[in-house]
Parts: C-alpha cells; structure tokens; sequence
C-alpha cells in the first residue's frame, strides 16, 4: 500500500497536500463578499450610469429602462417607430415635472429625461480624448498608460 503512494520523485514524506475544506471555502466565500461589499460602495455614487460594455451591448437606460440605443433594439418599421413615438410622448407626459426636458441619442428616436437619465457612458477613447481636452498636462501619464497596456495584451 504504501508503495503505491509514492510520488515519482521518491520522496515518501511529501508535504501534505491542501484541503479545500468546508471552513477554508467558508473563508474565501466571505472574503468574495466583503470585496463585492467594498465595489458596491465605491459604485453607488453612479450606480445609474451604465458600463459601456452594457451600453454597447445595447441595455436599456437604468434610470427608466427605456432603450438607450433605440430603433436598433426596438424594430425600424412604421410600426415600431409609431409606438416608439407614443411612447415618447407617454414620457414627456410622466417627466413634465421634472421640466429639464429630453435628450435622445443621434439617429435614434427614445427619448431620456434630462433630470432623471444619466447620459450615456463614454466610450474609454471618448473618455481620454475628454481628459485630453480637461487636463492637457496629463497627456503623458495617457501616453504611458497607453505603452503599458499595448504591452500588456501584446505579452497577455
Ligand atoms: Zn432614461
Ligand atoms: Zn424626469
């Protein structure tokens, strides 16, 4: 029996192997949590403003749930549009109070209240030409994050 144990090194006394037990997958469980506690509380300032990942994949607006890139998810046809016009109106009617008026996004026809929907997220080369225009002095710290990235999926 013990012969069948052995490793192919020879060494009969290995180190003993690590258990996933039930109290170390408790630990680890515990920690997840706390981690996603902590990236809940950093998120909740936007909670409303959707990754771009999400905008991209076309997800609806998170303040009112509406289409945030319209006519693509909702249909192009006479009929879809007319609804989508209804709709529009449905809403101005609900946000009258808020009396920011709407914003839609170029091309489509869903509108968003100025008040209650955040704008849509910038894409990340949107958001650095934006910083680029802020903060002109942070040009090279963009520029060197750049490398570092590029190198990164070169070697990643
Ligand atoms: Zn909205
Ligand atoms: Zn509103």
């Amino acid at each position: 029996m013990p012969d069948s144990q052995r490793s192919p090194e020879g060494d009969s006394s290995a180190l003993p192997r690590v258990l996933h037990t039930p109290r170390s997958h408790a630990l680890l469980s515990e920690s997840w949590a706390q981690a996603e506690e902590a990236k809940r509380k950093e998120r909740a300032g936007d909670d409303l403003q959707l990754p771009h990942e999400a905008y991209a994949a076309g997800a609806p607006c998170r303040a009112c749930g509406r289409a945030l890139l319209g006519e693509p998810t909702l249909g192009t046809d006479e009929e879809s549009l007319a609804r989508i016009d209804a709709d529009n109106a449905e809403f101005r009617a609900e946000h009258t109070a808020c009396n920011m008026g709407v914003w839609r996004i170029e091309n489509n026809r869903v509108e968003h209240c100025h008040l209650c929907c955040p704008f849509p997220p910038l894409s990340p080369t949107q958001r650095d030409e934006l910083r680029q225009l802020l903060y002109p002095s942070s040009l090279r710290a963009l520029h060197n994050r750049g490398c570092r990235s590029v190198s990164a999926s070169l070697t990643g």
